[in-house]
């Protein structure tokens, strides 16, 4: 175990501090200064606790925040309606008891409100999170989200719950007036029931209950966390500062949003068994989905039943559900929601100057494979990873431009990947070869020489260039860098004006080139000498 390192004397602490005032914001800021708000940032969070007036202002219509949605999120509009609306009464209440707050604390107080906490119902990968996070972008609060079984299965119940309220914090980048007005979502809360889960977590399922309960009604959350020695250390330095008297640092839970979710399985046949009375047995279906019709029917002894203590549940009035998707839905989330994973696959096989594009019915065939991975949308995760991981591997630099999916692709992936690799190959030999004509087009232009490239030089032009992992024009221009002496030279000397070159030329271009200025002397040589 490392030893912390020994603390300063106050003295030291003290001069240390007026220092680095002094050095940081010059003669102005004094030390005895250090503890005013305008100076939070030099001294660590040194916010009020209290949200200012200005921090945060909520001008939201529920129908503005459903529009929001619906650009990103697919169906579930029950849930887009209902959570629209929660978040506007939230909101416009805290906006309501802030104003009142300023005017008449001790009304501020009193002021009775059930805060607008929200129960999500509905199964994996539907979008319950998704909903949630685009509210909190929209309307610019943080947002934190957490398991519930995470803190059935560490032994400090309490300190792990208070620790999300610190993270909003840390979301709000340190400003505590905004993390008081966050959103705290708490998914896999059907996993702290307590009845019916035997299996040793029935305790901690109530305890986690318990300490919930305790941050969804108003409590205050200290700053720092007992467990963490930085803060602690911090702590101690700031009482130093106030001359040993101690400030409880604190955020309130009062305006925070509490949002849990939960599958819930058993609830639906749990409620179909109530409403149809008499009609006992087990339904052999792996999975319970709750739909919006059975849902009207959900209440809140439902709840209890399932395994919820009664406060608990009486602390989250804003009940939804959303719904599972199908392979339709999932059609529309990649065609139509602006966060699809299309477009993600779009700007990467962009980068690597592919074009790629979509039949609908090759989406329709991806919908109906990710449905069958019972995962919602996160299901065409995997399928998409699946399906285009070996393309991205092997057409990235083929040369290939432009990617259709087709029906065929989806169905035959390796198949027409090997064709496209080979039309990639085509294509990219085809602009190598066009490449090196227009080389001997300017050859001409800039030295009245025709030299014209033989099938075989192509071939040989093409493999090298290939090989070599260089552009055709800096390839001719290193292997012909003499021609257009030694070819002068032959055209001098036979009056030949154009040239063939073959595989040779590419090969060893020296040598080709030497064998042409020789053979256009041989002729006229052994006259000449004699
Ligand atoms: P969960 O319901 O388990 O919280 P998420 O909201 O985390 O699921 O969904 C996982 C991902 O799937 C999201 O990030 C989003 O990209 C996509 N997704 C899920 N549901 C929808 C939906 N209804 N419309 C559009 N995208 C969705």
């Amino acid at each position: 175990m490392e030893q912390n390192p020994p603390f300063p004397s106050p003295d030291e602490l003290r001069s240390k501090l007026s220092e680095f005032m002094k050095t940081n914001f010059g003669d102005k800021v004094s030390f005895s200064t250090f503890a005013q708000p305008e100076t939070a940032e030099a001294g660590g969070d040194e916010k009020p606790a209290k949200p200012d007036a200005d921090e945060f202002g909520f001008n939201f219509l529920p129908r503005d925040i459903k529009a929001h949605l619906d650009r990103f999120v697919i169906k579930q509009d029950e849930a887009k309606k209902v959570l629209s609306i929660a978040v506007c009464d939230h909101y416009n209440h805290v906006n309501y008891l802030r104003q009142l707050e300023r005017e008449d604390t001790a009304r501020a107080e009193e002021t009775e409100y059930a805060k607008q906490n929200v129960i999500l119902v509905g199964p994996t990968g539907v979008g319950k999170t998704y909903l949630i996070k685009h509210i909190a972008e929209l309307i610019k609060v943080p947002f934190v989200k957490a398991d519930a079984t995470k803190f059935s299965e560490t032994g400090y119940v309490g300190g792990d719950v208070e620790d999300l309220v610190r993270e909003l914090v840390q979301k709000a980048d340190g400003d505590v007036g905004l993390a008081q007005f966050g959103i705290i979502y708490i998914d896999e809360v059907d996993k702290i029931a307590a009845a019916g889960n035997l299996v040793g977590r029935d305790v901690s399922g109530r305890g986690v209950q318990t300490t919930l309960l305790k941050l969804m009604e108003e409590t205050e959350v200290p700053l720092r966390s007992a467990n963490d020695i930085q803060s602690q250390l911090q702590a101690a330095f700031e009482f130093q500062k106030r001359g040993g008297q101690a400030k409880r640092e604190t955020i309130s839970t009062r305006h925070i949003l509490f949002v849990v979710s939960g599958a819930f399985e058993r609830l639906k046949q749990q409620v179909s068994r109530r409403i149809a009375q008499g009609q006992i047995g087990f339904n052999a279906e792996p999975r319970q989905v709750m739909d919006n019709e059975l849902f009207q029917h959900v209440t809140t002894q439902d709840f209890i039943e399932y395994g919820f203590e009664p406060e608990f549940i009486g602390r989250l009035p804003v009940r939804v559900v959303c719904e599972e998707l199908t392979a339709d839905d999932l059609y529309k989330i990649m065609k139509f929601s602006e966060g699809s994973i299309l477009r993600q696959y779009e700007r990467s096989f962009r980068a690597y100057g592919i074009e790629i594009s979509f039949e609908d019915e090759a989406l329709r065939l991806i919908a109906a494979e990710a449905a069958k991975e019972k995962t919602g949308a996160r299901g065409l995760l995997t399928v998409w990873e699946k399906l285009f991981r070996d393309y991205k591997y092997h057409l990235a630099g083929s040369g290939l431009t432009q990617l259709r999916v087709s029906i065929e692709l989806v169905q035959e992936p390796a198949r027409v990947l090997e064709r496209l690799m080979a039309e990639g190959h085509r294509q990219e030999e085809a602009a190598l070869v066009q490449s090196a004509i227009m080389f001997t087009d300017q050859f001409k232009a800039q030295h009245g020489l025709g030299i014209q490239f033989d099938d075989s030089a192509l071939k040989r032009l093409v493999e090298r260039a290939e090989a070599e992992r260089m552009t055709m024009p800096e390839l001719c221009a290193h292997l012909f860098k003499d021609y257009q002496f030694g070819l002068s030279l032959v055209q001098k000397n036979t009056a030949q004006e154009s040239f063939v070159l073959t595989a040779e030329a590419v090969d060893a271009p020296d040598k080709f080139l030497s064998e042409l200025v020789v053979r256009s002397h041989y002729p006229l040589a052994p006259a000449e000498k004699d």
